[in-house]
């Protein structure tokens, strides 16, 4: 591998900026020429490449989004948007791409590697739902964002309000509210992976405040339902009134935690060093403090395992 490029893909999250930065130099290091792709699979498409210096990544370690900007393409689901961006790195003698983003991000990797491009994922997404890697980048920022959030409601709810429901980003894993509940210590964590029954959370509720519990926060995930219809059917069934805050896109922005800046640039040293050994069609992550480097194939065909343990932790926690 001589030439690689690097390009941002799918939903943004904070430390895509430190991953960028670290496949960039760590490329240049190595003596390798490396492109920056503006715009994920769409520029790729577009053709829409420019050649990145040590420069060019300068001041953006700690900026939240990403310099190379993101899209979503939808050209690129096709068998002809797939040749064609293969065409547009080939047409510049670019052997190696380096993909950051989730798992739709990954699929396309996958498909530019069965056509002969060398590709490496990095798993850039706050959601954490990526399996093979035990952190995603992005997900410790989000996780203190929403831990923040919850600290600032616990003030004005133990002067005023005494219930509060925090629904959180998680389509399909609920680990950003797994670790928020468990860093805040709310009282109820609600996630898709586990299924729940209402009336029992707000049984449970009821009598905590009976036994002189002075607030309580129950964080649900979106995948595991809308805060509104929770704080609803709650006070139907206990005539509590929580107050609902839907924290939304804040959740993916801000400055990454210097734990997101060091993952993302120990990964991207990676991604590109397992490039460079002549490696192709990985997902690189970290699992039990080990860089790993799964086949994607694999990583986009498994589900990411919930961590029970913690789920079981919080609740036993949060009496
Ligand atoms: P997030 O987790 O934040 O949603 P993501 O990477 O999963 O990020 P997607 O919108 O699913 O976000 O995917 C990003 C892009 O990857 C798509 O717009 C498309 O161009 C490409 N892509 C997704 N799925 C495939 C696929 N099956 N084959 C080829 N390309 C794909």
């Amino acid at each position: 591998v001589k030439s690689i490029a690097v390009l941002t893909s799918g939903g943004d999250s904070q430390g895509m900026n430190a991953a960028v930065r670290a496949v960039v130099r760590s490329a240049l290091f190595n003596g390798l020429d490396v492109y920056g792709v503006q715009r994920g699979y769409q520029g790729l498409i577009n053709d829409d490449l420019r050649p990145m210096d040590l420069r060019s990544v300068g001041d953006i370690i700690q900026r939240g989004g990403t310099i190379l900007q993101t899209a979503r393409c939808k050209e690129f689901l096709t068998p002809e948007g797939q040749q064609r961006g293969a065409e547009v790195l080939r047409s510049r003698g670019i052997d190696g791409l380096v993909v950051i983003g989730g798992d739709g991000s990954y699929q396309g990797a996958n498909k530019l590697s069965k056509l002969g491009i060398k590709t490496m994922g990095l798993p850039g997404t706050i959601d954490n739902d990526i399996p093979f890697t035990d952190l995603t980048i992005g997900f410790d920022t989000a996780v203190s964002i929403v831990v923040d959030a919850i600290n600032k409601l616990r003030d004005t709810m133990t002067s005023h309000e005494r219930s509060s429901i925090v629904e959180v980003m998680g389509r399909h894993c609920g680990d950003i509210a797994l670790f928020a509940g468990l860093a805040s210590g709310a009282e109820t964590i609600l996630v898709p992976e586990v299924p729940y029954d209402l009336e029992q959370v707000a049984n449970r509720m009821r009598e905590n405040f009976q036994h002189g519990k002075r607030h309580s926060i129950i964080i649900v995930a979106e995948g595991a339902g809308n805060g509104e219809d929770v704080a609803r059917e709650i006070t139907a069934l206990n005539g509590i009134e929580p107050r609902v805050t839907v924290l939304g896109h804040i959740q993916r922005g801000g400055a990454p935690t210097h734990n997101d800046r060091i993952l993302a640039s120990r990964l991207g040293d990676f991604a590109v060093r397992k490039l460079m050994d002549g490696d192709s069609g990985k997902g690189c992550g970290i699992v039990k403090g080990e860089f790993v480097a799964t086949d994607i194939e694999k990583v986009v065909t498994t589900k990411k395992a919930f961590n029970m343990e913690l789920y079981e932790l919080a609740s036993r926690l949060s009496q």
